[in-house]
């Protein structure tokens, strides 16, 4: 599984980095960062609470 963010639609909302903040943060502008974008199985959850609560759909899974 890896994820994607696209900057460019992401609104700063915050609410991948308080699901998941191992694999997510916020640059000075707000906008996410990923740190890790191929989580552990661990992280399977809670990455894909984050993307199912991102307000503006700029998180995405692709499966693999
Ligand atoms: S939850 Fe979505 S909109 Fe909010 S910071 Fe994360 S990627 Fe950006």
């Amino acid at each position: 599984m890896k994820i994607e963010a696209n900057r460019d639609i992401c609104i700063g909302a915050g609410n991948c980095v308080l699901a998941a903040e191992d694999v997510f943060d916020q640059d000075d502008e707000a906008l996410v960062v990923v740190l890790s974008d191929q989580p552990s199985d661990d992280q399977t959850t809670e990455v894909r609470n984050a993307v199912a609560q991102c307000p503006s759909g700029a998180l995405s899974l692709v499966e693999g």
